[in-house]
């Protein structure tokens, strides 16, 4: 096992994976930027080091600095948690080349992944049912961009094959309005993304947000730990995540379950991953892969007893998965809340000073945060400040906790969006179940101010 590993990222993540350290017994070194010197997770890890000032590009995106803190302080591994360098395939190959071990697969998948047009073609081939849409990339042919969009059927969505969070993306409902959307998504995404390639998917009208989780090793063992329901969606952003998804029948999660662990195998996946799936009238649809832990992971934690963290570094330290398939036995339900420094109402940032922070407790209650009275929310980085997540033996006791944390709850000095969710978890939709994707924006159009 690794002696010491570095923490390529901020906020609850880098914190998270700090205790994961911690009870494995491995030293954490933290990296830092000017704008989070002073945080308690930076000052309560084994070692820290600056890496640059507050903009992320000259920080916690350069990727000299991070190699260079892991070369000082003598670490094994770097974790690159979430967002950030986490799906950079460049960055996980210079890791590996200084001598490091990257915690996460390698950048073959990384980068077969990223290419949204080649991982649809690898889920295809590994008998993973994806959008119908176009064979691979769209040529430049009007004629034969034509005829596809008709034998798919409109609507139809242009997707850039190198985009990412929510951009990159255009839906046509008729033929007059195509060959401009297509010609205007390549130019975006060859502008944003580097890269002008661009797709064609069915677009699915109200389709919900269902993910699968998976863990693999390097001596072929891969196994899925049940799915997630993240349709509360705000701009593409997910708002509230739960586990298991509502109403959806067991055997068609085993189902897809299997053919994800199976793929996982096929490509020669190695760490923690999610296959995002859009689901409608009882089908699964994949439309990406992320290959990193997401901020939504603690709610496969509770339900399957895994450690996902814990995990990502056993097998990039080559141990094998530690558990079957067969002996992961689902458990309850669990539901999580994203806790924003934002305004409830406008969705404005209110980063800033926390006067009070007084956090929820008791049973099926866990709070992921870096934050504390007197914490200072940078202005500079995401306006998530951490998770709040609860577990009951049934959804309505999860609702009912999560009711209750959200009430014991005070954050003082910044706005959060904790009265969203308040209100949210008496909403009688929402308390039935099984929103689609849209569900959360229709309901903020139509809620009175
Ligand atoms: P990104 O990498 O930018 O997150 P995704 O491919 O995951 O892109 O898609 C993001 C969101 O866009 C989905 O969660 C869904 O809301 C919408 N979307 C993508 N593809 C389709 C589709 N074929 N039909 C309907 N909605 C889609």
């Amino acid at each position: 096992m690794f002696k010491k590993i570095l923490i390529a990222n901020r906020g609850e993540i880098a914190l998270r994976v700090q205790r994961a350290c911690r009870e494995m017994g491995i030293k954490a070194v933290m990296v830092y930027s000017e704008a989070d010197r002073d945080a308690k997770y930076v000052r309560l890890a084994d070692e820290s080091v600056c890496i640059g000032p507050a903009q992320s590009s000259l920080s916690y995106l350069n990727m000299p600095a991070i190699i260079s803190a892991a070369e000082v302080t003598d670490a094994e591994a770097i974790h690159p948690g979430y967002g950030f360098l986490s799906e950079n395939a460049d960055f996980a190959e210079r890791v590996e080349k200084s001598g490091f071990t990257f915690i996460g697969p390698t950048p073959e998948s990384i980068r077969l992944m990223g290419d949204k047009v080649s991982a649809k073609q690898a889920m295809i081939r590994a008998g993973v049912p994806c959008v119908p849409g176009s064979e691979g990339a769209l040529p430049d042919d009007p004629a034969v961009i034509k005829r596809t969009a008709k034998a798919v059927g409109y609507p139809v969505i242009i997707k850039a094959a190198g985009g990412g969070g929510g951009r990159g993306m255009r839906v046509v409902h008729t033929e007059a309005a195509l060959l401009h959307a297509v010609q205007t998504t390549k130019a975006e995404a060859g502008a944003a993304f580097g890269n002008p390639e661009v797709y064609m998917e069915k677009f699915l009208q109200n389709p919900r947000h269902i993910e699968i989780q998976i863990l693999a090793d390097t001596h072929r063992n891969a196994v899925y730990l049940g799915e997630r329901d993240c349709s509360m969606q705000r701009r593409h952003q997910k708002v509230i995540e739960e586990a298991p998804a509502p109403g959806i029948p067991r055997r068609l999660i085993e189902k897809i379950g299997e053919r994800c662990a199976t793929a996982c195998k096929k490509i020669g996946y190695r760490g923690a991953g999610t296959f995002e799936f859009l689901y409608e009238n009882g089908e699964f649809y994949f439309i990406e892969m992320n290959t990193r832990v997401q901020v939504e992971h603690p709610v496969t934690e509770w339900i399957s007893g895994v450690d996902i963290v814990r995990t990502q570094i056993a097998v990039a330290a080559g141990e094998k998965l530690p558990f079957t398939q067969r002996q992961i036995q689902l458990r309850g339900h669990a539901i999580e809340c994203r806790i924003n420094a934002e305004d409830a109402y406008k969705f404005t940032p209110s980063p800033g000073r926390i006067t009070t922070w007084h956090a929820p407790g008791g049973p099926g209650v866990r709070v992921d945060s870096h934050a504390y009275t007197n914490y200072f929310v940078p202005p500079h980085y995401d306006s998530m400040i951490g998770k709040i997540i609860v577990h009951g033996d049934t959804r309505e006791q999860a609702l009912a906790r999560m009711r209750t944390a959200l009430a014991e709850t005070v954050i003082e000095g910044i706005k959060t969006n904790i009265p969203l969710h308040r209100e949210l978890m008496v909403d009688a939709s929402f308390v039935a179940g099984g929103t689609n994707i849209h569900y959360l924006e229709e309901w903020l159009s139509q809620r009175e101010r």
